[in-house]
């Protein structure tokens, strides 16, 4: 059996990382000066890396951990299923269980009429799937103009072309000549940044009421679907103002465009619901899901679809799919993943225990002198780091500067917390404890503390 090199030293897995990796969203000289700290294993919320430090997790993996590291039973059903079948696909009328049972219990789960899952690898392809989607919806209404997709800046929706030219986030798009043609974009409902001396409330509607003003300006005959997460995570845990959702959902009612809801991330208890859009009052027509699917502990993601949707579809092939699509081992690992969440009280310990521990606490940072505001919704929340509070003030600094001193600092704390730009952001395992999370706070706060000092 192959055995990996746990046992080398640091500087040596540092090293042989640097020569040969290429990251994700990352420097490489950043690699090759201070080296990518190597983690080795984790249990709960906690991670250890190749020195043997304790982490606390706080971005459950990449908002993606919901159960928490090391349940052994994914392990046991993933092990049973490679022995079983460990491949097949479900292209040309095949099927296998684990991909049918996997479907209806996500049909079940979903809200409204959404009872038809295409599935994916991840939240990006399915995103791109979602692009073909209801670009072929519209195609077999008769409609084939009705191609545009709204978005809206600083949206994340993946990093493949298609999830790339969904999302907004401009320093993406300037890398491959992005986004493809037929994506326009809104600005986003964020009021602590953009939202001047307008009310919270005034905002969201201003700012949803560009959907419709963007609709005229396209023409309602070209527009197929707006795509929003409930809640932008990867933009920095932006929770729009009550006025907005309600809005977009009237907008999309009144002009019949297909309303896609990204849950890649609110999905699967992270806002105190299985799904974001319950806990936003959105009634999606498609929803994006990955992540927290199956925690993480194996790739899979899917486009859930409603029966307007599929119904129309039922009258083509769609010339679609990815080997992996439905994997029946993903497929196993989700479907274990799920019943842990349902049956052993996940996301009932989110409402009742975690979220409201969480929410007294986070919301106290606030207190803090580099703090603005402090936003959660369930298990997903961010900080707005400010020189003045009072006028919403950014650093006279580069943008970003001062939240990486401060997710620094988180690091050297043994905390892990994101910055996007200057706001600081968590999203942990949802399973964290009362105790997890007091020292959770007790690290950012001391995090803060030495970033306000080191920038004094
Ligand atoms: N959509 C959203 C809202 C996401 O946050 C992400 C990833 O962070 C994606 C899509 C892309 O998912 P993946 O990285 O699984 O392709």
């Amino acid at each position: 059996m192959t055995t990996l090199a746990n046992h080398l030293p640091t500087a040596e897995l540092q090293a042989l990382d640097a020569a040969h990796h290429l990251h994700p969203f990352t420097k490489g000289d950043e690699l090759n000066e201070k080296g990518a700290r190597v983690i080795t294993g984790a249990k709960g919320v906690w991670l250890r890396d190749s020195e043997g430090t304790e982490i606390l997790d706080g971005m459950a993996g990449l908002w993606c951990v919901n159960i928490g590291y090391g349940r052994e039973e994914l392990a046991e059903v993933a092990a049973r299923q490679m022995k079983e079948l460990p491949y097949y696909n479900t292209f040309f009328q095949t099927t296998h269980v684990p991909a049918l049972m996997l479907a209806k219990k996500l049909a079940e789960l979903a809200p409204g009429d959404l009872n038809h899952v295409f599935f994916a690898n991840g939240g990006s392809d399915a995103n791109d799937t979602n692009i073909r989607l209801v670009r072929t919806y519209w195609a077999e209404k008769g409609q084939p103009e009705r191609d545009v997709i709204i978005s809206r800046w600083n949206a994340y929706h993946g990093s493949t072309i298609g999830g790339t030219s969904l999302g907004g986030m401009k320093g993406m798009h300037g890398q491959g000549s992005l986004p493809i043609p037929g994506i326009e974009f809104i600005d986003q409902p964020h009021w602590w940044a953009e939202g001047g001396d307008m009310t919270p409330e005034e905002f969201g509607l201003e700012r949803a009421r560009q959907l419709e003003e963007k609709i005229k300006e396209v023409g309602p005959e070209k527009v197929a679907a707006f795509i929003g997460e409930p809640i932008q995570g990867a933009g920095g845990v932006v929770v729009p103002p009550s006025t907005y959702w309600p809005e977009i959902q009237r907008i999309c009612k009144k002009y019949d465009i297909l309303l896609i809801a990204d849950e890649v991330i609110c999905g699967f208890g992270r806002t105190g619901n299985w799904f974001g859009s319950q806990t936003l009052g959105i009634e999606p027509d498609i929803m994006t899901v990955a992540k927290g699917l199956s925690s993480g502990y194996a790739p899979i993601g899917a486009s859930i679809i409603s029966d307007k949707v599929a119904k129309v579809l039922d009258g083509t092939e769609f010339n679609h799919g990815y080997t992996y699509s439905g994997h029946p081992v993903a497929c196993a690992v989700a479907l274990e993943n799920l019943r842990i969440l349902e049956e052993d009280g996940v996301i009932k310990h989110v409402q009742n225990v975690a979220a409201p521990h969480l929410k007294e606490k986070w919301e106290a940072l606030a207190d803090h002198p580099l703090v603005g505001e402090a936003k959660i919704v369930g298990m997903m929340a961010s900080i707005a780091l400010t020189p003045d509070k009072a006028t919403r003030a950014e650093f006279a600094t580069d943008a970003g500067t001062v939240g990486y001193i401060c997710r620094e600092r988180c690091f050297a704390n043994n905390v892990i917390m994101r910055h996007v730009g200057d706001r600081m952001i968590i999203s942990p395992p949802l399973t964290i404890t009362p105790e997890e999370i007091d020292i959770l706070i007790e690290r950012a706060r001391k995090s803060l503390d030495e970033c306000l000092e080191q920038i004094r």
